[in-house]
């Protein structure tokens, strides 16, 4: 990207001072990208007017920070068809308030207080994720930069993305770990009926409940996700 939108927004993202969102899905495209309907208008200044409907945005607004940071894909006009033709821009919740035209080279990072065309019309009711607010977000005439090169969008968008499913990977293999960890530390302590072998602590009402078969065959089952190791294909 050019070096005065990495100086400018990549920094303070870094730094957590503002945060970011990455805008993909649509309300009618979400597996398939290459059928999106957000354009981006080229302006004289080097700028692009980005319009268009995205929904499932994680943390599409909030404000936990001063400012967001959208990285979205769009198509811009004549680009090709498909995946091919789209193009990353970053539009920003609110522009720098200096900001008459082109790009954000030497601007103070002070903000404008009126939104750079970006509103939330939905927060989305989810069973689960609850810290995180998924967003319909209406992008009208928003003013974003391109970012990289024009209809390299997809692939920008997924060197993120490679690194993102990497975290996901690891955030769920360790939430199992410590699921795992928790329910081995409980069922140490808690305590209900009799070993099937004998009674294992006859000075208390109760055995642990980690006796039981049902309760190993859990914990084990849970171990051996944790670990990798694939159930149905090393029991077949
Ligand atoms: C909690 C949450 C947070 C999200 N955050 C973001 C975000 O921050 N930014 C963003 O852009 N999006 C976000 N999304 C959206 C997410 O990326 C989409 O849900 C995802 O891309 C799938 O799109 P879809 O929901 O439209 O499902 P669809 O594309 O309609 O797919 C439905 C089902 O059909 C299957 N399917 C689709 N096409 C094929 C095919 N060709 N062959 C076989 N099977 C197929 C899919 O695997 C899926 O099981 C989020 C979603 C959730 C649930």
């Amino acid at each position: 990207a050019e070096e005065s939108l990495v100086d400018h927004y990549a920094t303070n993202v870094g730094t957590k001072e503002w945060a970011g969102t990455m805008c993909l899905t649509e309300p009618h495209a979400g597996t398939d990208l290459g059928i999106i309907r957000s354009k981006a208008l080229p302006q004289d200044d080097g700028s692009y007017l980005v319009s268009g409907t995205k929904i499932f945005i994680s943390f599409g607004d909030h404000d936990l920070t001063k400012n967001i940071v959208h990285m979205v894909l769009a198509k811009a006009p004549d680009s090709p068809e498909g995946t091919k033709g789209i193009s990353l821009f970053l539009v920003p919740k609110y522009l720098p308030k200096e900001w008459q035209s082109g790009g954000v080279g030497g601007l103070s990072q002070e903000l404008s207080s009126t939104r750079n065309g970006v509103t939330c019309s939905g927060v989305e009711e989810k069973m689960g994720i609850h810290a995180s607010p998924t967003c319909v977000l209406n992008f009208d005439n928003s003013v974003g930069w391109l970012v990289g090169d024009l209809n390299n969008g997809m692939a920008l968008m997924f060197e993120m993305m490679n690194g993102a499913r990497l975290d996901s990977g690891i955030m769920g293999l360790s939430l199992g770990e410590v699921a795992y960890q928790n329910s081995l530390e409980w069922v140490r302590e808690r305590r209900q009926g009799r070993d099937l072998r004998g009674v294992q602590d006859p000075q208390e009402v109760a055995d642990n409940i980690l006796v039981h078969p049902d309760v190993r065959r859990m914990l084990l089952i849970s171990k051996v996700n944790n670990e990798g190791w694939n159930l149905g294909r090393n029991s077949s």
